[in-house]
């Protein structure tokens, strides 16, 4: 997680999101989250002797339109065919003169969308938690929280944990919230008094926040806190986890990147994976139950035939995040001339963790988002690239084939970013982030680097980059995704700046095609998924999403609204729209 979105003018401390465990309480809403797994309105070719597309039990399905591809796509066609196993066998155009044979489903289908840096668990903990989004004052913060503990009756004791005291019903209760990007977290005065007393008064990488009161834990000096805090229990995780995958398939999610996982909680993922239960394709990067360390015994390599969970890659910490003056810059902060922020790792120790992880045959993604924190990811990478194979002068060949990734990208300095280029080392990117940012983004950076160094997409489109929201500190929706990167606004307002009506610094924005790509085959290629994911034609996954309308006609701004028809992953629905529900369509679709 990274960027946090903390406005300039509201306290950075008052964007919280409370951490799960306090929730032990009510998570009833699992048990109508099972994805509907049966395809419909289908037909077997098989059963169809005149028509010659398929194997035996291959399903075929036609819409009124088919894009194979975000960019360029090579065919005219409007149905496929899935082979049971959940790969596309064909793809063709139905023959005019045969609808009858062919039944035409409505809606306009696209290649199954990816959110390429996203945290599975902590989504559906977010689901699960109290919402502090937008609560300004502590007032606030309390009046969200004794809701919360009404609806949850049972939260808030030692065992599970909740906070703040001022307040007559919270009092005494163990609570920690999260700040919105986890950088920093703030618990309650119970869980303050199982803290010892001598704690330090500087953190190396971390900082105790003493003003206006204790209770404020950032970065490193995180450490002394969450060891206390209770985990969620195996069977909590498994609702968190399917919490999480149905509402993503609900905005066109079939695959994810999971940027950062530890050794049990793959095993968990390993174990539901292979049941029906999961229905999200997941590429997890292995993080050590000890940030930023070699725990190659515990890091297992998974790798699924069905493509329903990957393991191979593994993810080092940097730097902080910019909100907190955390991410580690070459020059001072321009609002804070006295800070540099942070390393989390010194330079050494980050090139000799991503030459010992490369070594052992894993890809190395970097979470960098200061130019000090990025110059340092690409030396660690740059290095390990030249041990892997040595005597070649052009190492971009050889970064094709290990595709080593700096997550986040944020700001990397112009000398920095022709490394990048020259290299191709891959920028895994969060357009939302930049449009959540921009408000205090300029105060902390300076108009200069903002203008040359900050929240790059353009310019690094020859290194196919990777796209994603790094959910739950942003939405999920990759078309809000998509909108940020083509407009550079915001898309929960529509606007750029406060007060402005244009988008911020357009001169790195994408076109619509571009940014799906980056959600589609960038995706795929940050992961070894080319030709299997993002992409619509023989042999790949059958994953695919159906939409109102030609994605091609959609106007940019109702992407911010748009409402996904149904999700397809592996030739099976899991997700389909209830227009019964909807507001202002009264009538049922047969789907
Ligand atoms: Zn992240």
């Amino acid at each position: 997680m990274a960027s946090p979105s903390s406005s300039g003018s509201s306290s950075p401390a008052l964007r919280w999101g409370l951490r799960l465990s306090l929730l032990a309480g009510g998570i009833a809403a699992v048990l109508s989250l099972q994805p509907r797994l049966v395809p419909q309105g289908v037909f077997s070719s098989s059963s169809s002797s005149s028509s010659n597309h398929g194997q035996d039990g291959d399903r075929t399905y036609c819409y009124q339109a088919v894009r194979t591809a975000a960019i360029n796509p090579e065919q005219d066609v409007n149905c496929f065919s899935v082979s049971p196993e959940g790969t596309f066998t064909r793809v063709f155009r139905s023959p005019p003169d045969n609808e009858r044979e062919y039944e035409i489903r409505p809606g306009y289908v696209i290649p199954g969308l990816w959110d390429g840096h996203g945290h599975l668990l902590q989504y559906g903990e977010f689901l699960h938690s109290a919402d502090l989004f937008g609560a300004d004052s502590p007032d606030e913060v309390r009046r969200s929280l004794r809701e919360y503990l009404e609806r949850n009756p049972g939260v808030g004791t030692k065992e599970t944990w909740d906070m703040i005291e001022q307040d007559e019903i919270l009092r005494g209760k163990y609570f920690m919230l999260d700040r919105v990007d986890v950088h920093c977290t703030w618990v309650s005065q119970a869980v303050l008094d199982l803290l010892p007393d001598d704690l330090p008064d500087e953190v190396p990488g971390g900082e105790i926040v003493r003003t206006p009161g204790m209770g404020v834990f950032c970065d490193n000096a995180m450490d002394l806190v969450t060891p206390l805090w209770p985990k969620p229990s195996a069977e909590r995780k498994k609702t968190f986890v399917a919490s999480a995958m149905k509402e993503l398939h609900k905005v066109g999610l079939v695959g994810m990147h999971d940027a950062g996982v530890l050794p049990r909680d793959i095993a968990m993922y390993d174990q539901m994976s292979r049941t029906d239960d999961w229905t999200l394709r997941v590429y997890a990067m292995v993080e050590c139950p000890e940030r930023n360390t070699f725990c190659p015994d515990e890091a297992v390599k998974v790798e699924h035939p069905d493509g329903m969970l990957s393991v191979r890659s593994v993810k080092l910490f940097a730097d902080g995040a910019l909100g907190s003056w955390g991410s580690a810059m070459i020059e001072p902060y321009s609002d804070r001339p006295d800070s540099t922020g942070s390393l989390l790792v010194n330079a050494s120790t980050l090139t000799t963790l991503a030459k010992s992880w490369s070594a052992a045959g894993f890809q190395v993604n970097i979470h960098a988002i200061g130019d000090l924190a990025n110059r340092l990811a690409m030396d660690a990478l740059e290095t390990s690239l030249r041990d892997l194979c040595p005597g070649q002068e052009n190492l971009s060949a050889c970064q094709s084939r290990h595709r080593f990734r700096i997550e986040h990208s944020q700001i990397i300095h112009p000398a920095d970013q022709k490394r990048m280029h020259e290299i191709g080392i891959i920028p895994s990117i969060q357009p939302t982030h930049a449009t959540s940012d921009m408000a205090y983004a300029a105060l902390r950076l300076g108009e200069e680097r903002i203008r040359t160094e900050a929240y790059r997409m353009r310019s690094l489109l020859d290194v196919r980059p990777v796209l994603g929201s790094d959910f739950p500190v942003e939405p999920p929706n990759p078309f809000e995704g998509v909108y940020a990167a083509v407009t550079r606004k915001n898309p929960r307002t529509g606007r750029g700046l406060p007060g402005s009506e244009d988008g911020w610094h357009v001169e790195e924005a994408l076109s619509m095609e571009q940014a799906f790509d980056g959600f589609t085959r960038g995706a795929a290629w940050g992961a070894f998924l080319e030709g299997k994911a993002g992409v619509i034609q023989e042999g790949a996954f059958g994953d695919w999403v159906v939409l109102d309308d030609d994605i091609g006609l959609v106007g940019v701004e109702e992407l911010r609204h748009l409402k996904v028809r149904e999700t397809w992953v592996g030739g099976k629905t899991v997700y389909q729209r209830d227009f019964g529900n909807e507001e202002g369509k009264g009538e049922k679709e047969d789907l």
